[in-house]
């Protein structure tokens, strides 16, 4: 059951929008046309107000934050609990959160989603949507308890708090606790090891179960990773974190690699096929790859203990500094942090929390020390890189632009509002932009530390591309599945 749809919400904003554009758009396409590709920087006056991105700045780290019992205590809450807090805290916070299921499990547990936001409702038109997912595997529950307890931190310290009033303000923080509800519930507290529960209730590891990009992913589609397939269509996620237990460590994509298959037509028991991937699980790197391992340490160093790279057990890896790449850990087929990458240029990275699955429920204070303050300077990253919007040259959005940061060929879509956005580390980059009936433009622009980079970019309509039968193909088109095929500038 769908409480409310914030997923639907906005359709009457487009009109709003495009006439609260229209002025600062003259005055953009104006300064385009002056110094072509400039770096439009928050506060030089050139930005549409209501989508002036504020950058963290220079804010008190946000404060420690102590749960009050009655509301939340440390303890692990099962379903009806999980759901009774969140209809209580969406009840209780009306302006600060929005309660929506983007689906059920087999055994019809719903997929709760919290929006955390000041506009909980409505995406805020030029700033970020991110998320958190806890749960994939039912019985790493300590990710679930922590997405809880970052939902109680944000409302209550929302009035009081500066770093997390200016998260908030700007920027939209889903939340789905649990991805697995069927496999949590016969999960067993104090569980460290095993599978009892990790899968659904047909079986499924929900983390192998997503369309990969080196391999065919025969495994059937199940329920729950549909509704985060759809989910993640509807909304332009700029980052995430999937939370797991049973490691510390923060992995990055890529989880699987080209050299997978292989393995597999090589080993043929498991002991065997242990003993190869030991010896072969190297790197799989992205194009994003300095973006990824920076993120990750941003996870790592927030946390009390990950970025000490300590093993869990004697017999388990260290990994430096508290991150790795997933396929140097060990390849896998069909996990969600590629297919965020891949299909949606979403950053999405996994973490590790708890060296044991399923502590007691003793240690999760101690958990939500360790992890706090990682969990919201994680969030604040959507905030670094460039941003902005693709235009026609009448000032109108263009939907699903595609768009490359050039060298770095995974790419990505602008949404109905013509937005983009990409995590990047300062440099000078540049920007390859096209859409179906426009002539392909290229940009270059400057990022720096302490902000992110407003871009807009204009396209020109390609009449004279068409005319000329000019076919113009980009060899960089070939990483990105979903946006190869849409790269034609003619249109049909
Ligand atoms: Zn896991």
């Amino acid at each position: 059951m769908i409480l409310r749809t914030p997923l639907a919400a906005g359709h009457q904003m487009q009109l709003q929008l495009q006439l609260l554009l229209l002025p600062s758009v003259l005055l953009l396409v104006l300064h385009l046309l002056l110094c072509d590709a400039k770096t439009v920087n928050p506060g030089d006056g050139m930005q549409v107000q209501h989508h002036q991105m504020t950058a963290e700045p220079g804010l008190p780290e946000p404060r420690a934050y102590m749960p009050d019992a009655q509301h939340l205590d440390f303890v692990y809450h099962d379903h009806e609990e999980l759901t009774r807090f969140l209809r209580a805290t969406s009840a209780r916070y009306p302006n600060l959160t929005a309660l929506y299921s983007i689906g059920k499990s087999i055994q019809g547990r719903d997929l709760w989603v919290m929006v955390v936001s000041s506009s909980p409702y409505e995406h805020m038109v030029g700033k970020p949507d991110v998320k958190y997912v806890g749960n994939i595997h039912g019985n790493e529950p300590v990710g679930r308890e922590m997405l809880l307890h970052l939902i109680q931190y944000f409302v209550t310290s929302y009035s009081s708090d500066q770093y997390v009033k200016w998260l908030l303000d700007n920027t939209r923080i889903h939340i789905l606790p649990t991805m697995n509800p069927d496999g949590y519930a016969v999960s067993k507290e104090g569980t460290c090891d095993g599978g009892q529960g990790r899968y659904n209730a047909r079986g499924f590891d929900l983390n192998r179960n997503f369309p990969d990009y080196f391999k065919q992913n025969n495994k059937r589609g199940q329920p729950e990773t549909d509704s985060v397939k759809d989910w993640i269509s509807k909304i332009q996620f700029v980052l995430s974190g999937s939370l797991h237990g049973g490691a510390l460590v923060a992995s990055y994509p890529y989880d699987n690699t080209p050299n997978s298959r292989l393995l597999k037509g090589i080993c043929r028991s498991s002991a065997l096929c242990a003993m190869f991937q030991t010896y072969s699980a190297a790197p799989s790197l992205t194009p994003d790859d300095d973006v990824f391992k920076h993120l990750s340490l941003v996870y790592a160093r927030n946390h009390a203990k990950m970025s000490r790279g300590v093993a869990c057990k004697s017999a388990t890896p260290a990994f430096e500094n508290g991150i790795t790449n997933g396929a140097a850990w060990y390849p896998l087929t069909g996990g969600m942090q590629d297919y965020n990458y891949v299909w949606y240029g979403c950053m999405e990275i996994t973490l590790e929390i708890s060296c044991c699955k399923f502590p007691p429920a003793y240690e999760l204070k101690k958990y939500w020390e360790d992890n706090q303050l990682s969990l919201i300077k994680f969030l604040a990253e959507a905030h670094r890189g460039v941003q902005g919007f693709v235009f026609d040259p009448a000032g109108m959005p263009i939907e699903r632009a595609s768009i490359k940061i050039k060298g770095r060929d995974v790419g990505f879509q602008t949404t109905k509002y013509g937005e983009f956005w990409r995590i990047l580390l300062p440099g000078y980059y540049k920007v390859e932009v096209f859409a179906e009936g426009f002539a392909p433009r290229e940009v270059e622009f400057v990022i720096v530390e302490q902000h992110p980079t407003l871009l807009n970019v204009t396209l020109q309509p390609s009449k004279y591309l068409v005319a000329s039968g000019t076919s113009t193909s980009t060899k960089s088109s070939t990483v990105n599945r979903r946006v190869t095929g849409k790269l034609q500038l003619s249109p049909e």
